[in-house]
């Protein structure tokens, strides 16, 4: 299975795709986490993204590209993956699909998770209060200046691909007010509909 989790920030993507992984065994490519880790281990990508990432704003469809291609040839994307945070701009959605199509795969289903705008900010800082309170590191962008700024981002770069992905007839609406669990299984929905149909 090959899917897209597409979503503003706090949407629930990162949520819902560890339960995909747990109950599907394919792994959650998120190019956020990908960034983060070549953040921490100040790698050359790394040190050319922090700043961008801290300020909200989009890191270059080249660099993040480039380590999509070098993920999906990883063994375990081989089955398939769960795509958490990518693509975020029309030219990575043109780019997934010639690394698609060089693989000789296709994608299964886009998943937008449809939220109220106003619960985001809500609930980025409760996940920062939830990473602080459990010891773990907090996101230097999860705070409500930078979520502004990522939400800009959102509308402007990446809610396009909602179009994009309707007109190749991929994309399907969840509801993601919902809570976590009916999300889960309104997605489990969308998945079985899909399955009996190919
Ligand atoms: P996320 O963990 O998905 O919220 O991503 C955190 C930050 O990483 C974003 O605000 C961007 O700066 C960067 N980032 C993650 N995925 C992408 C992407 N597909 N394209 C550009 N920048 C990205």
């Amino acid at each position: 299975m090959r899917l897209i989790l597409l979503g503003p920030p706090g949407a629930g993507k990162g949520t819902q795709a560890q339960r995909l992984v747990e109950k599907h065994g394919i792994p959650q490519l998120s190019t956020g986490d990908m960034l983060r880790a070549a953040v921490a281990a100040q790698t050359e990508v790394g040190k050319r993204a922090k700043a961008v990432m801290d300020a909200g704003e989009l890191v270059s469809d080249e660099i993040v590209n480039a380590i999509v291609a070098e993920r999906f040839d990883q063994p375990d994307a081989a089955k398939g993956f769960i795509l958490d945070g990518y693509p975020r701009t029309l030219a990575q959605a043109d780019a997934v699909e010639v690394m698609l199509r060089d693989r000789g795969v296709g994608l299964d289903a886009v998943v937008e998770l449809v939220v109220d705008d106003k619960a985001l900010v809500g609930r980025i800082l409760k996940r920062a209060e939830e990473a602080k309170a459990a010891g773990q590191p907090v996101r230097k962008d999860d705070n409500a200046e930078v979520f502004d700024e990522r939400l800009r981002e959102y509308y402007k770069k990446t809610a396009p691909l909602i179009g994009y992905y309707h007109a190749k007839g991929k994309l399907v609406g969840v509801d993601g007010m919902a809570s976590i669990d009916e999300v889960t299984q309104a997605i489990d929905q969308v998945l079985a509909r899909i399955a009996n149909t190919v």
